[in-house]
Order: structure tokens, then sequence, then C-alpha cells
């Protein structure tokens, strides 16, 4: 699993300048989702070979009445959802009351818990810590977000427990199974697809015990090949429905798309495609997940809004035109099984082998149909193609003054290299490097 760490402390002790900081390692993965969260905001962030989560949680104001109100109820939740916790304090600001009542929680708390000392700028770090040496949380620990000093060596020290993404894929593998993410926002339909999936004749599913790490890991057999469903909508745990915002996890889905070699995107076509839904979509793309989208409750929906809402995929979807697109009804089993076709197209186009060879005649003739640019009177040189990963597949195109190639002719290669090569249901990254 991503490692998830959470930032509490009150209001402009610098959480989000920390945040920002923290996720900006890889662009663009910062994302909230208004509405759902409140206050919180997720992100994700990478140190080496290491991914991780950021949850930034608005402020927890001095000015409440007890701890219950102090801890805001975003913050509590945060906490919950996170295996390490950053409680900032400003080192400028000193000792504050909402200070003391937050690292009274958080002693009660059995998280691992940072006491972070922020904006130690030009200041003494010793004198700025003295006051919090008696909180009872360990060792305080000097930074300053905004410059980002003591940031990497607190970030290097708490993920030093946690495996790297390249043994968390190996452990995934050793299953041998598609593993297919079933995501949305609550109440679209998920619990719904994933029993109908799951309860299909022709699906044998397995005891889970001792088989996955997580009771949302389930893995099934149909026809011959194995499954593993991620199921964020825990219905396997769930004895009864509670409020929707409360089975709806944030970290879950982020950490299913990751664990994920499909993503099944459920959206209600009811509702439309909200906001929400792009931030979701956004997510599956930084991942580069391959992707089945489902407009589900398609079911006894009238002409009029079938075009609506058809209309409006056209617009809002654009940008993920890559991925098939299903109208289903979970609730009747309609277009269900039809999922199946798009989910192994994804995952074979996904998961597809190139040789070096076959890569380099393909560039050679694409390069030949229309040649780079030249810049300072030399041509743009592309010489030869390698495969550099899969999930998604990643092309390498070696040649010289790769740096000055326009975004232009970069779409121009992806977009024939998808045609040529078949590729449906998974977006494909190029690299380029310089050289010989
Ligand atoms: P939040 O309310 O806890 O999210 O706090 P912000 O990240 O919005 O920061 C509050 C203020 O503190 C902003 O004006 C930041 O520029 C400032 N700030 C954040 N980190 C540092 C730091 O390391 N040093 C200094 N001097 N100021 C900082
Ligand atoms: P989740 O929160 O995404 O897991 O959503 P649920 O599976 O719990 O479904 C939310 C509500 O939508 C429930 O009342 C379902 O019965 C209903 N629902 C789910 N799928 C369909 C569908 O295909 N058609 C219709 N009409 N309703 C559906």
């Amino acid at each position: 699993m991503l490692p998830v760490i959470a930032l509490v402390g009150r209001p402009n002790v610098g959480k989000s300048t920390l945040f920002n900081r923290l996720t900006r390692t890889r662009d663009a993965l910062v994302a909230d989702l208004p509405g759902l969260t409140r206050d919180r905001k997720y992100g994700e962030g990478r140190l080496g070979d290491q991914s991780y989560l950021v949850i930034d949680t608005g402020g927890i104001s001095g000015d409440e009445a007890g701890i219950d109100q102090v801890m805001a109820r975003q913050s509590l939740m945060a906490i919950e959802e996170a295996d390490i916790v950053f409680f900032l304090v400003d080192g400028r600001a000193g000792l504050n009351p909402a200070d003391e009542m937050i690292a009274d929680h958080l002693r009660r708390s059995a998280k691992p818990c940072h006491l972070v000392v922020n904006k130690t700028d030009g200041i003494d770090p010793d004198t700025a810590m003295a006051d919090f040496y008696g909180f009872g949380l360990g060792n305080p620990k000097p930074i300053a977000a905004a410059h980002g000093r003591g940031v990497l060596s607190l970030i290097e020290e708490v993920l030093a427990p946690f495996p790297t993404d390249a043994e968390q894929d190996e452990a995934l593998e050793e299953e041998r199974s598609m593993r297919i993410a079933i995501i949305g926002r609550p109440n679209v339909g998920k619990s719904t697809l994933v029993n109908r999936v799951l309860g299909e004749e022709r699906v044998v599913v397995f005891d889970q015990a001792g088989t996955t790490r997580d009771s949302i890991y389930i893995p099934y057999e149909r026809e011959g090949q194995k499954y593993t469903l991620i199921d964020t909508a825990g219905i396997r745990r769930r004895k009864h429905i509670t409020e929707a915002v409360e089975k709806f996890s944030i970290v879950k889905t982020l950490q299913a798309i990751r664990d994920a070699n499909v993503v099944v995107m459920v959206i209600d076509a009811r509702e439309g495609v909200t906001e929400q839904d792009l931030h979701l979509l956004g997510f599956v793309i930084d991942a580069g997940r391959a992707l089945v989208i489902a407009l589900n409750k398609w079911d006894g929906m009238s002409h009029d809004d079938k075009e609506k809402v058809r209309e409006q995929i056209r617009r809002r979807l654009e940008f993920v035109a890559f991925a098939r697109m299903h109208f289903i009804s979970a609730l009747h089993g309609t277009g269900v099984g039809e999922l199946y076709a798009s989910v192994h197209e994804a995952y074979d186009c996904a998961m597809a082998k190139w040789s070096t060879n076959k890569l380099t005649r393909l560039l050679e003739d694409v390069v030949a149909d229309h040649q780079p640019p030249s810049v300072n009177n030399h041509r743009i040189k592309l010489r030869y193609a390698h495969q550099g990963g899969s999930n998604p597949p990643i092309i390498v195109v070696h040649g010289n003054q790769t740096d000055s190639l326009p975004q232009s002719y970069k779409r121009y290669l992806e977009n024939r290299f998808t045609k040529i090569l078949k590729i449906r249901g998974t977006p494909i990254r190029f690299e380029f490097k310089t050289g010989d």
C-alpha cells in the first residue's frame, strides 16, 4: 500500500506550504475533490523509488471549545486514514493553547506521529524547538517548508520502513492475476457492479484469508483466467449502508488506482460527468493506468437525457478518448458482461511487449512520412526506439537534440504509434534521450 502522511496543525503553521513541497515532485498529481472531502486535500508525491500520499487538513483553529471541536472532524478522519502524522507547529509563534490540545489528542492516538517545527529559517532552531520538547511526542524536527530545509531528511526518515514501488509491484505480480479496480464517486453504483461481477455463474470467488493483503482485494476466477477485483466500495465488509461520504475513501481509491492494471471508472449517467469524476480520472491518467469507463444507471433514462449525456461525454471526456465507453445498468446486469472484452483489450495493450527492432522500424517509417523540424539549421534526428516499460507502455526514443522536439511532433509520434500498434484502453508514454 502507498504510505499515507497526514498533515495536521492549527491554521497558518505552514501545512499547505509543506503539502505543495511534498507533492510537487511529480506535476499535476495534486488534486482535491471538493464536496466530498470538506477541507481535506489529497496529493501524491515521490521520493526516489517510493510513492506516497499526503493529506492536507485545512486548519484546526484554536477558537473552538473542547478537543472534539478543535480536532475538527476532517482532521480526525485524516489521522484515521494515515499511516504517519506530521503535527506541524510554528517555530516563530511558539507554543499555542491549540497546539497543546492537538498534542494531547495525538498522544492518546496510536498513530506514529512526528512533531515538526516549521519556519525555522532565519532563527535559531534550538530556541524554536525548546518550547515543544514537553509535548511528549518525541524530539521535535526543525524544518522550513517554504525553503525546503529539513523536508528531505524528514521524509526519508519516515518512508524508510516502507517498501519501494518496485517491491510493491513485485509482491502484486506474484499473485499472477489481472487486477481490476472499480472506482467512482459515492452512489454511482460501484457496490452494485461488484456484486454483479462476483455474482455471475461463471465466477469462482476464492477465500481471501492469506491470499491478499486486504479484504478489499478479492481474488476470483472466470473462464480459466485469474482476476483480483479491487473493491473500493468495500461491500465485502459493509454490514449496513452508512452515510455515502463515510464509505467513500479517497485514500483507498488512490491506492486502488496505483495497484490496478485496469481501472473501471463508474460514472452515474443520471448525474452526468461531474468535476469529481474529472478529478478521479486525472489521477488515473497520472498513474498511467489502463482505463474502461462505465456509464451506469443507463436503464430507464429518457431518449433526451441519453442524448444530453452523450453530448456531455463528447465534450468533457475527450482527454480520455483512448478508453472504451460502456453504457450499462449494474442493477439489471445490462452491458456488464461486455465490460470484460474492453478490460481484456486494455490489459493486453497495457502489457504488450514490442522488440527494439519492431519499434525502430516503426519509428523510421513514421519519421519518413513526416520529418522532425530543424533547429539551428540542424535537423533533429530520431535514431532508434525501445520499450522502457509497460502498464503504461513506455517508448524510449533515442536521437539528437530531442530536447528541442516540439510538442506537436511528440503528439504526432504518439498518435501514429498508438494507431499502428493498435493500442486501445491505455495511455502510452514517450521518453526522449539525446546522445549516441
Ligand atoms: P496553513 O494554514 O497551515 O496551511 O499554512 P500556509 O502553508 O498557508 O502558511 C501560512 C504562512 O506561513 C504563509 O504566509 C507561508 O508563506 C508562511 N510559511 C510557511 N512555511 C514557512 C517557512 O518555512 N518559513 C517562513 N518564514 N514562513 C513560512
Ligand atoms: P456505490 O456507493 O458506488 O457503491 O453505489 P451503490 O452500488 O451502493 O448504488 C447506489 C444506489 O444506486 C443504490 O440505490 C443502487 O440500487 C442504485 N443503482 C446502482 N446501479 C444502478 C443502475 O444500474 N440503475 C439504477 N437505476 N440504479 C442503480
